[in-house]
């Protein structure tokens, strides 16, 4: 059965646009930690925070800099990640450093092995 999950910007309320909304529901697969991700076009900025970085946060184009000042604020001396600096990542964009490593792992993983020429061959 299909869930509808509603975004709302945690600032205003605000709903995002259809392509938008699209981007946040595709973003929810993505396990992270202590990043930010953007949503086009309607410009949405997610904390995806877990463990000590609480909760998964929204932001429309127009609180971005709201949303940050207070993860800053809350969660600036556990450590760097919310003072991460865009543009950030977002689902789908290809060749970030996060995407080339999960590859690299990947292939690494399913490389077959060179077996050695049958003895007398
Ligand atoms: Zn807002």
């Amino acid at each position: 059965m299909p869930v509808a999950v509603i975004f709302r910007c945690d600032y205003c309320d605000a709903r995002p646009d259809a392509e938008t909304q699209a981007a946040l529901e595709a973003q929810m697969l993505d396990m992270r930690h202590g990043e930010y991700v953007d949503s086009g076009p309607g410009n949405w900025l997610t904390w995806h925070g877990r463990g000590l970085y609480g909760a998964n946060r929204y932001s429309c184009g127009d609180h971005r800099g709201d949303l940050k000042a207070q993860l800053r604020e809350t969660y600036g001396t556990l450590g760097w990640h919310p003072w991460a600096k865009g543009p950030h990542p977002w689902r789908g964009r290809r060749g970030t450093q996060r995407a080339r490593e999960l590859s690299r792992g990947i292939q690494g993983h399913n490389r077959p092995i060179r077996q050695p020429p049958p003895h007398g061959a």
